[in-house]
């Protein structure tokens, strides 16, 4: 039986089979990007460099407490408004679909840290940050694919409205008109506007995007550490190790993707968006919940799954509740 299992999860990785299209693009892209780099510190104008910094802080944002904590994890929900910004500021980091990053993020939680997790950290930080994004579609991935639940994406509008008009958005949004900014306004040059922000502004945003699935290898616990990547102890830490616990309580709208938990860049634009009424029914939990459910874990039959979900069913509760005081 075990030699059968074996035999399986073999097949499955020969199946993955590295993209060379994809590579030679990455490659391209860095090649272009680094070089990119090289003008915005030698030849570019100020202006340019602000631009840049200004496209990439959007996208980031886009990438990071929107695609991350809205819609894979929908750590809260949106108005139409700032789903309307994130799909654009999304598009604009040239990444993919919406819709597609969800499915794979999803995919690494569920099967986290196993054969079928599409940036299993186990296989170490080149692997999950570089190597995963090159390799080709499993061609069992609707079989193993089942048991993600994307209803609530696929009914989204800006989702679909992204996924159907990807190139066209992309090429537009994404390519032609930053790049035409800074020769139309302020008389940046072609070959500047063309490698800073096309290449280098893309180069940073793709990276951006896999350091979301491989920033548990750059700021989570170390395997073999005093408390291992997996140890459940994370729980008893308060939340410092907030990496490791963004595995365990994904749906918590605290949860930074770089480096902290309430706090950190992306947690601060969240959290002026609830104060602009842009968002509502934020899901969170306190030490104290997470202490008491782990008792229970302790002295009863309960399992930590069934654990895990009551704390999320009592925090989307309290989330709603608050919602409808809100409105009050
Ligand atoms: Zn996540």
């Amino acid at each position: 039986m075990k030699e059968k299992e074996e035999n399986s999860t073999k097949k499955e990785i020969e199946k993955r089979s590295v993209n060379w299209v994809l590579v030679l693009f990455y490659l391209y892209l860095h090649i272009l990007g680094i070089a990119g780099m090289y003008f915005l510190f030698t030849k570019a104008k100020w202006i340019t460099v602000f631009y840049l910094l200004f496209l990439v802080t959007m996208s980031s944002i886009a990438l990071t407490a929107g695609v991350h904590r809205l819609y894979a994890h929908s750590t809260f929900a949106a108005t139409s408004q700032l789903k309307l910004f994130i799909m654009l500021a999304h598009t604009l980091a040239g990444v993919g679909p919406i819709q597609d990053y969800v499915f794979w993020h999803r995919m690494h939680h569920l099967y986290y840290g196993t054969e079928r997790d599409p940036y299993n950290h186990q296989k170490g930080f080149f692997y999950s940050h570089f190597i995963s994004n090159i390799l080709s579609t499993p061609s069992d991935i609707k079989e193993y694919g089942r048991d993600i639940d994307m209803r609530d994406v696929e009914a989204d509008g800006y989702v679909w409205t992204q996924r159907k008009f990807y190139w066209i958005l992309f090429i537009v949004f994404g390519l032609l008109l930053p790049i035409n900014v800074p020769m139309e306004y302020w008389g940046e040059s072609l070959v500047n506007s063309f490698l800073i922000i096309g290449a280098t502004r893309l180069m940073i945003t793709t990276n951006i995007s896999w350091l979301v699935n491989s920033a548990l290898l750059v700021w989570g616990l170390e395997r073999g550490a005093k408390y291992p990547v997996d140890d459940n102890s994370v729980f008893f830490l308060s939340k410092s190790y907030w990496l490791n616990y963004h595995y365990q309580l994904p749906w918590d709208w605290k949860n930074d993707e770089f480096g902290t938990y309430e706090r950190g860049f992306n947690t601060f634009i969240i959290k002026m968006w609830r104060e602009l009424g842009l968002i509502n029914e934020m899901k969170t939990t306190t030490s104290n919940e997470v202490r008491d459910a782990l008792c229970k874990v302790a002295m009863s039959e309960m399992t930590l799954e069934e654990a895990k979900d009551e704390l999320k069913r009592n925090a989307e509760a309290a989330a709603y509740k608050e919602k409808l005081m809100f409105h009050h």
